[in-house]
């Protein structure tokens, strides 16, 4: 293949401290959520990214002492010697691929939980801690715990030498670091030498920072995680005051400057809520101020803004948590010109709530990720299987593009029959709704794929019958037909269905598929019982359309699953910005009256329709009238028709079928599992 000159610049390498990165691509710390008790899991999917052309692969947040213990949220550690080798079988495996190895070690300081320690939390005040589910306050740390939390973090950069990291990180970031809750006027309320003014302030974070810097002695470099802004913080830091001012009194001392935005939320936007790029906005100044390297996040994809950030120098390192989950083998993507190939982030924050979860990170785009070592999984490399066969998909939603793109990989013939006269299924529908642009790429890349190949077609207007697959005559059939969203009411808190006299009562797929329409300023009601993102994009759509929309939950929050996606304040936000009417806590009984779950009382509301998102049904008829009459072995079901779930989960479900034909219906679901032998 031959090499692009266009993109050169950015594998061009550049010095950070004594160290050479060899391209600008860098993959930013996070939580893989596989943490220091599943060692293999994390170290084999950072190991994937160097593979894939990450020219740094950094280690997420690594816990430096007991005293900032996160369990049960499962994060990196480093407390002691013991946890060396773990992390030198680390760098190994991501040098082993000629990329630097990075880690950030970090002090929770009032975001620590300290459940399996029981130690005291620990930050500059005496304040409740900064996680609502810990009924505790912190203990203002006096001169001797700053002393200790200054040496502990000295015996944990030592370790991390001692394990061979290339780059150690000072992080400051996030909110979720002691350094950032010393430095905050929200959280430091001392009045010694730590607390008060800007330099007092920031006093514990330049100690720390040239104690890093004389531990380190020119050997490794020294890296600085700094959010520059809080946007989402009353009496935040703005980068345009101490922000900049920290960058200004900082600005020679690390190698190496990572900066972004706090808190998580802000960091971690959703295509919905943030295009491509959407920090520079707030990080562009640093580079004006500093001569050493700054690197960057913005959930970028795009090659071409990537060059441009870096000629232009606004930056001289592309940050990827996202994007280099969703495709670790990116930058080789762009370097061999096959960037059609790129699998590009959709923005959709699965990732992030999978780390509210505490459990291994799942991706909607890359289904392998976290299954790199318990499965043998990889992103790029089809499953080996020597029978070539022929398969027959029904439907193109993500269930059954993915199953298509994972068969068609490993050699065999596909053919998707679709019924309706466009691809996409689900992500073509949603990707209609206000701020789901980017699901298209659900589709887009796998398409793209298929369009590759010669062993695959797609047919569309094709409404598979029984007969029609009987007649097909595939060596597989996959039903991947997915679901239908539901009337009845029938969905998270009410699981009778309710007979309803109501005419217009609508779902989400009369909206998506345009099977309403009224004249503007109707009145309109949105019961939501499903609780993820869907009610709300639907009446923002409506908002936007002129309706006067009332939006009505049994729960006492809005949208409450987006919480894990960090999108809940947003969508809050947004809403009310469109003139929505909110009715928390109110559950429709069966005489289609709503009544306040707490008091009973009745809500007087006035309108004739009314759209409920909750449960979906399985479109599986297809799938119980072939098995009445032949053997199950040779057909399967997959996605929104097997179980109705994320668009994440349909897609993991389309890889999953295509590697049980491909293992010969051998159980895809068996996975290594990191256990103590005794
Ligand atoms: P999933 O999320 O599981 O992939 P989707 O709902 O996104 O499911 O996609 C299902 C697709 O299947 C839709 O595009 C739908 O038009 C198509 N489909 C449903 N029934 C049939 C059928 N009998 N023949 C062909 N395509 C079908
Ligand atoms: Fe991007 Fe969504 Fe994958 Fe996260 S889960 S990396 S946001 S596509």
């Amino acid at each position: 293949m031959a090499k692009s000159t266009r993109y050169d610049t950015l594998f061009t390498p550049i010095k950070i401290g004594p160290v050479l990165a060899p391209n600008r691509f860098f993959a930013s710390p996070h939580s893989t959520g596989h943490g220091w008790t599943e060692p293999k899991g994390a170290i084999a999917l950072r190991a994937m990214k160097a593979e894939g052309g990450w020219g740094t692969v950094a280690v997420g947040l690594t816990e430096i002492s007991p005293n900032s213990d996160y369990a049960n949220h499962p994060m990196e550690r480093l407390w002691d010697d013991s946890d060396v080798p773990r992390h030198s079988l680390q760098v190994n495996e991501i040098k082993k691929h000629g990329a630097l190895s990075a880690i950030e070690l970090g002090h929770g300081g009032m975001q620590s939980r300290n459940l399996t320690t029981g130690l005291p939390i620990i930050g500059p005040s005496n304040l409740s801690v900064l996680r609502p589910e810990i009924p505790s306050q912190s203990r203002a740390m006096d001169l001797t715990d700053i002393k200790l939390f200054r040496n502990e973090h000295k015996a944990a950069v030592k370790r991390s030498i001692k394990a061979g990291y290339d780059i150690i990180y000072v992080y400051a970031s996030h909110g979720l670091s002691i350094l950032s809750h010393f430095f905050s006027i929200n959280t430091n309320k001392r009045s010694d030498q730590y607390g008060g003014n800007f330099e007092n302030r920031i006093r514990l974070l330049k100690e720390v920072l040239q104690d890093t810097l004389e531990t380190a002695n020119g050997n490794v470099a020294v890296a600085l995680r700094f959010s520059v802004a809080e946007p989402d913080k009353p009496n935040g830091i703005s980068h345009q005051e101490e922000g900049r001012d920290a960058i200004e009194a900082l600005a020679e001392l690390p190698d190496l400057w990572d900066v972004n935005l706090s808190g998580w939320p802000k960091d971690s936007q959703t295509s919905r809520f943030a295009d491509e790029a959407f920090q520079l906005d707030y990080t562009n100044f640093v580079k004006t101020i500093t001569s050493k390297p700054v690197v960057g996040v913005g959930r970028f994809t795009s090659p071409d803004l990537m060059l441009s950030l870096i000629k232009k120098g606004q930056l001289d390192l592309i940050g990827g948590a996202r994007p280099s989950i969703a495709d670790p083998f990116l930058p080789n993507k762009i370097k061999n010109n096959q960037i059609e190939n790129i699998r590009e982030c959709i923005g959709c924050n699965v990732c992030v709530s999978m780390d509210a979860y505490g459990v291994p990170v799942k991706c909607t785009q890359n289904p392998t990720i976290s299954e790199e070592w318990r499965k043998g999984w990889h992103p790029e490399t089809p499953p080996i299987s020597s029978n070539k066969g022929s398969h027959l998909i029904v439907g193109s939603g993500p269930a059954g593009l993915e199953c298509a793109v994972t068969l068609a990989n490993a050699g065999h013939k596909v053919t998707i029959a679709e019924a309706r006269d466009y691809i996409g299924g689900r992500v073509a529908d949603e990707a209609t709704l206000p701020g789901l642009k980017a699901w298209e790429r659900v589709k887009d890349y796998r398409v793209y794929q298929l369009s590759q190949k010669k062993n695959a077609e797609i047919f569309l207007s094709s409404k598979m019958t029984l007969t029609d697959i009987e007649e097909f005559g595939a060596d597989t059939t996959t039903i991947a037909t997915g679901a239908t969203w539901r009337h009845d009411f029938v969905g998270s808190t009410n699981f009778d269905p309710i007979c309803t006299k109501y005419k217009n009562i609508l779902s989400p797929d009369d909206i998506m598929l345009k099977k309403f329409s009224c004249p503007e300023s109707t009145k309109l009601i949105i019961y939501d019982d499903d609780h993820n993102y869907m009610a709300s994009v639907i009446a923002e759509k409506l908002l936007k359309e002129g309706h006067e929309v009332t939006y009505i939950t049994p729960l006492p929050t809005v949208a409450t699953w987006t919480q894990y996606t960090l999108e809940q304040p947003a969508i809050l936000e947004r809403l009310k910005s469109c003139g929505i009417i909110f009715k928390l806590n109110f559950k429709i009984n069966k005489n289609l009256e709503f009544l306040d779950t707490i008091n009973n009382e009745k809500l007087k509301i006035n309108s004739k329709d009314l759209v409920f998102v909750g449960g979906r049904t399985p479109n599986d008829k297809l799938y119980k009238k072939y098995i009445k009459l032949h053997a199950q072995e040779n057909i399967f079901l997959s996605g929104d028709c097997l179980v109705p779930s994320t668009i994440q989960a349909a897609v993991l479900s389309g890889h999953q079928v295509a590697r049980k034909i491909l293992s010969r219906g051998k159980s895809v679901l068996y996975s290594m599992r990191e256990q103590t032998i005794f």
